[in-house]
C-alpha cells in the first residue's frame, strides 16, 4: 500500500513530460494515490478543477488497462484526441468507429500498448467487449460525469444505471467515480449505484475566486444581455436561455446586431450541434446561445462570461454552467437575470414532467424544493460566493469576496432594515408560525382577502404594518431573512414560515441583519459597468 507516502517519481515525470504541468493540485494528488492504491474512490471537483488528470496520469505509469466510462461520444473523442496529441496511447470503443478503426483499437488493447480505452456504459456491460477488456488486464475503471447515474443530479442518464453490473465482469478492478456535482444526495447515490466499496471520498473546494457573480431582475432581456456582452468585446461567452424558442430569438437578435453568435439546443440535429461546438472551440464564434443541453466537454478555457437569461432549475445546474467560465483561472463574469415568472414557468415544467412524463411524486417534490433554493439564491442578500460554497456543504470565511454584486455594493440597502425585519418576524410570530410566505405578505400589506377575514387576521397588531411595500419586495426580504438564517421555511407540501433563535435575537436587537432593495438594481446596472 502507498498509504500517504509521496507519489512515485515516475508519476510526476509523466505529468511533466506529457502534460507539461509543473505540479499537481493537492486534491489531484489524493485522487491519484487512490487509483495507484487500487482503492475505490469518489472525486468531486468543480468544473475546471482538473478531474481528467486524476485517472489519466496513473494510467500512464501503471501496466494494464484503464477503462474510462463516458456519457457522450463527443466527450470521448475530445479526450482521446487530446491524449493522442500528448503522446498517451488511448483509444475509444463506440458506435461511430469504422471497421478498420475498430480493428486497430482491438489490436492496441490485445498487444498491451493502449493505456486508456474510453467507452459508453451500455457498451461496457451489454456487449462482448468486456471479454477483451478482461483479458487485457483491466485494473482501473474510471466513471466520468458520474452524477449521470443519479436522477437527483442534473443530467440523469438511465444507461449509467447498467454500470451496477460492471463489478461482475471486473471483480478485481478498482472503480473511481468523478463528478462536479456535490450534493450529499447525489454523492450517496453514486456510491450506491456504482457499488463502490468503502470508497475514499475527495471533495475539492467549490469556490471559484476568479468568477464575479451578479444577479439582476430581468427587465428588458435583450438589452440587459447585450450590456453584459459589451463589457467583454470580442471575448468568448455563453448565454443560457430557458427554452429552444428563446435560444433561437436571442441568437438571431445577436447576429443581426453584428455579434458572432451560434446556437445550441437539444432540438437541433447532431451535425448542427457538432458544428456549433466546433465553431466555438475553433474560435470562429464568440458567443454560444444555448439551453442547458450545451456544456459537457466544452473544450475552451477562455470563456470570459456566462449569462443566464433566466433562472436555472437548480443551484447545481447554475454551478455547473457558470463553472464553464474562466477555466484558465483568469477573471470572468457570471450574470444571472431572473424574474418571478421563471420560477412559475420552471415549476410548471416540472409538474408537467410528473403528470405526463411519469416522474414520481417524490421527484417532483424534490425538484420544486431545488427550484425554491435557486429562487432564494437569486433574491438573497448574502455574498454569492458564500451562498454557493455553503450550498455544497463547505464554509466560506472571507468577509468581503470583492467579486459579487453584494460585496461590491452594486446593491441598495433597505433603509432601516432592522425595523422592517422586526415587523416581518413579529408578523410570523402573531400568525403562530403556521402560515406560508404568501399569507404573511398579505397580512403585512393589510390585504382584504377571504382567507384573512375568515381567520380574523385583520385584527392582528401586525396587520398592514408594511402597507405600502410592494409584494415583490416583501418576498425578496423574506427570502433574505431565510438566507441569513433569521427565518425558517419548513414543511414539504405546504411550507410555512417559522422562527428560530436568531429570529428572536433580531427582534430584540441582539443580532443584526441586512436587507437589500433588489428591484432598483436593474436601473443601477444600466449606468454601472464592471466594477
Ligand atoms: P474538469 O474535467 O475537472 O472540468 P479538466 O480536467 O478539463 O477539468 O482541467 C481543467 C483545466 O485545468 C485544463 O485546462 C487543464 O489543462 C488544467 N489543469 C489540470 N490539472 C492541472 C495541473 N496540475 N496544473 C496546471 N493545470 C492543470
Ligand atoms: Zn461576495
Amino acid at each position: 500500500m502507498l498509504g500517504s507516502k509521496p507519489l512515485p517519481p515516475e508519476l510526476f515525470d509523466a505529468v511533466q513530460r506529457h502534460w507539461g504541468f509543473a505540479s499537481l493540485r493537492p486534491l489531484q494528488e489524493h485522487a491519484i494515490r487512490a487509483v495507484l492504491n487500487r482503492r475505490d474512490s469518489l472525486v468531486v471537483l468543480p468544473t475546471g478543477g482538473g478531474k481528467s488528470l486524476c485517472f489519466q496520469a496513473p494510467a500512464v505509469v501503471q501496466g494494464g488497462l484503464t477503462v474510462v466510462v463516458s456519457p457522450l461520444i463527443a466527450l470521448m473523442k475530445d479526450q482521446v484526441d487530446g491524449l493522442t496529441r500528448i503522446g498517451v496511447p488511448a483509444a475509444r470503443l463506440d458506435s461511430t468507429l469504422t471497421a478498420a478503426e475498430r480493428a486497430a483499437t482491438f489490436e492496441g488493447i490485445r498487444n498491451g500498448t493502449t493505456r486508456l480505452v474510453f467507452t459508453s456504459p451500455e457498451r461496457l456491460v451489454n456487449t462482448e467487449i468486456f471479454r477483451l477488456l478482461q483479458s487485457a488486464n483491466t485494473h482501473t475503471i474510471a466513471v466520468d460525469e458520474a452524477h449521470c447515474v443519479s436522477h437527483w443530479g442534473h443530467d440523469f442518464r438511465p444507461e449509467y444505471r447498467q454500470l451496477a453490473r460492471m463489478r461482475e465482469f471486473f471483480p478485481k478492478a478498482s472503480v473511481h467515480a468523478y463528478t462536479a456535482t456535490a450534493t450529499e444526495q447525489v454523492r450517496r447515490d453514486i456510491i450506491q449505484q456504482l457499488n463502490l466499496r468503502q470508497p475514499e471520498i475527495h471533495v475539492g473546494s467549490f469556490d471559484r475566486p476568479n468568477l464575479t457573480f451578479r444577479v439582476l431582475p430581468r427587465v428588458e432581456m435583450h438589452a440587459q444581455v447585450r450590456e453584459v456582452i459589451d463589457r467583454h468585446p470580442g471575448d468568448a461567452g455563453i448565454v443560457y436561455c430557458l427554452r429552444k424558442k428563446d435560444v433561437d430569438e436571442m441568437c438571431a437578435a445577436l447576429k443581426a446586431a453584428g455579434y458572432r453568435a451560434v446556437s445550441y439546443h437539444a432540438g437541433m440535429e447532431n451535425a448542427a450541434r457538432r458544428a456549433t461546438q466546433d465553431a466555438f472551440a475553433a474560435e470562429e464564434a464568440d458567443i454560444v446561445v444555448a439551453t442547458v443541453a450545451f456544456g459537457m466537454g466544452i473544450d475552451r478555457s477562455n470563456v470570459r462570461f456566462v449569462i443566464h437569461a433566466a433562472m436555472p432549475k437548480t443551484i447545481e445546474h447554475y454551478q455547473q454552467e457558470t463553472g464553464r467560465a474562466g477555466r484558465d483561472g483568469l477573471e470572468s463574469e457570471c450574470v444571472l437575470f431572473y424574474s418571478g415568472q421563471d420560477f412559475l414557468s420552471l415549476k410548471w415544467m416540472i409538474e408537467k414532467s410528473g403528470e405526463e412524463g411519469g416522474a414520481s411524486a417524490e421527484y417532483v417534490a424534490t425538484s420544486v424544493k431545488h427550484l425554491e433554493e435557486m429562487a432564494r439564491y437569486c433574491r438573497g442578500a448574502v455574498c454569492r460566493h458564500k451562498a454557493l460554497v455553503q450550498h455544497f456543504g463547505q464554509t466560506y470565511d472571507i468577509p468581503n469576496c470583492g467579486a459579487c454584486d453584494i460585496c461590491l455594493g452594486d446593491t441598495q440597502e433597505v433603509p432601516d432594515a432592522m425595523t422592517v425585519a422586526k415587523k416581518i418576524l413579529s408578523c410570523v410570530a402573531r400568525l403562530k408560525e403556521s402560515f406560508g410566505t404568501a399569507h404573511v405578505i398579505e397580512v403585512l400589506r393589510g390585504a382584504d382577502t377571504a382567507a384573512i377575514r375568515s381567520r380574523s387576521h385583520h385584527q392582528l397588531t401586525t396587520y398592514g404594518l408594511l402597507k405600502n411595500v410592494p409584494k415583490n419586495d416583501l418576498r425578496d426580504w423574506i427570502y433574505q431573512l431565510i438566507g441569513q438564517g433569521a427565518l425558517v421555511q419548513s414543511g414539504d407540501e405546504y411550507p410555512v414560515l417559522k422562527l428560530n433563535a436568531t429570529s428572536w435575537d433580531v427582534m430584540s436587537g441582539r443580532s443584526t441583519i441586512r436587507l437589500i432593495q433588489l428591484a432598483r438594481r436593474a436601473k443601477r446596472s444600466a449606468d454601472g459597468g464592471k466594477a
